[in-house]
């Protein structure tokens, strides 16, 4: 009798552990970005603005999935609510170059076929993500930049801008003060300590290159990133976000991965693939990996984050700054948003 009483209990609380482990079944993931983001700089206005933005893109990206549509879907449709608010460091209030102009960046993974695009330094298109997915399938390339994909984007019918549209006085104060302090350097959208060494004092810059990962009904990954870069950067410079396999990589074998910070450091480690390949050829877990190649990052200087969602759902979002913008969706549709350590 007392046996049977401990197999019952035993079988209760292995199917609450299953239920459980279903509720905690990931299926879309975003980051805003990751830097000196500290809540005693934070007034109780931005930040609820910021949780509304992530919550929203969040929702959208959820929905997308409910209706039955591919993660790619739901990967754009979660980036552009983020490209178009202008919070972020991406589309409408991208950060300026040297020049004042607004050079953007982005990349989009199909997890089942390993299909990329992605574009680089373009300058009118309303929605990179999307630039990035019409040159994954609309044209027979990976990779685009300059003009010409801007003129691609206009031919294949994307939304096209006036430059002017990016504008935002933030981020333009941004650049003046980044200009002043030292207008040789490069400014990392997060004003960490480390970001420092490349010479500026300022520790108020605003953050935001922005990403997601999503997983669909028919379990294939999507990732994407889209971003406008780091403040004062030169003409021509492009980071990690857009180059496939450092700030942008998925594959449905091991996990979708996005990251932000310092790109040069991210493209230097080949961040995303390294993820993806100590799943693939180590069997290492997708946390395990992450942070195993986010520390490569910060031991050679390097500061940021990332997020990653592999194939059964589970999730890793480690950072090695004060704090990311950041968010999660469970397969039950519900939403968190953080942004602190
Ligand atoms: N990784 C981006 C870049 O270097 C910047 C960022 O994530 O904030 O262009």
């Amino acid at each position: 009798m007392k046996k049977l009483r401990y197999l019952a209990l035993g079988l209760l609380m292995a199917m609450s552990a299953s239920v459980n482990a279903q509720q905690k079944k990931y299926v879309l993931i975003v980051h805003g970005g990751a830097g000196t983001i500290l809540k005693k700089n934070m007034t109780p206005e931005k930040e609820a603005a910021y949780k509304a933005a992530l919550t929203l893109a969040l929702e959208t990206g959820y929905k997308t999935l409910k209706q039955g549509k591919t993660s790619l879907d739901a990967v754009e449709a979660t980036i552009h609510v983020l490209e178009d608010s202008p919070l972020f460091n991406a589309g409408k209030g991208a950060v300026f170059t040297h020049d004042g102009r607004n050079e953007l960046d982005a990349a989009i993974m199909n997890g089942k076929t390993l299909e990329a695009g992605a574009i680089a330094g373009v300058t009118t298109i309303r929605n990179p993500i999307s630039g990035a997915r019409a040159v994954m399938e609309k044209s027979e390339h990976v990779m685009m930049v300059g003009d010409g994909a801007d003129k691609f984007a206009k031919e294949v019918g994307l939304t096209i801008v006036d430059p002017k549209y990016y504008w935002t006085k933030e981020r333009w104060d941004g650049l003046q003060q980044a200009i002043k302090e030292d207008s040789t350097k490069a400014v990392l959208d997060h004003g960490s300590k480390k970001s420092m060494l490349l010479g500026t004092k300022n520790h108020d810059y605003k953050f935001g290159t922005v990403g997601c990962v999503a997983l669909d009904n028919a379990g294939n990954l999507a990732a994407g990133t889209s971003t406008g870069g780091m403040t004062n950067k030169k003409y021509g410079r492009v980071g990690d976000a857009p180059i496939i396999g450092a700030g942008t990589y998925c594959n449905n074998e091991t996990a979708g991965i996005s990251c932000t910070g310092w790109g040069e450091f991210y493209i230097r480690n080949v961040v995303a693939k390294t993820i993806s390949d100590l799943m693939e050829y180590k069997g290492l877990g997708v946390a395990e990996a992450s942070k195993i190649v986010l520390n490569k990052v910060g031991k050679m200087g390097g500061d940021g984050g990332l997020i990653a969602l592999d194939k059964k759902g589970n999730i890793a979002m480690p950072f090695n700054t004060e704090g990311m913008y950041r968010g999660t969706v469970t397969a039950d549709g519900k939403v968190e948003v953080q942004i602190y350590k």
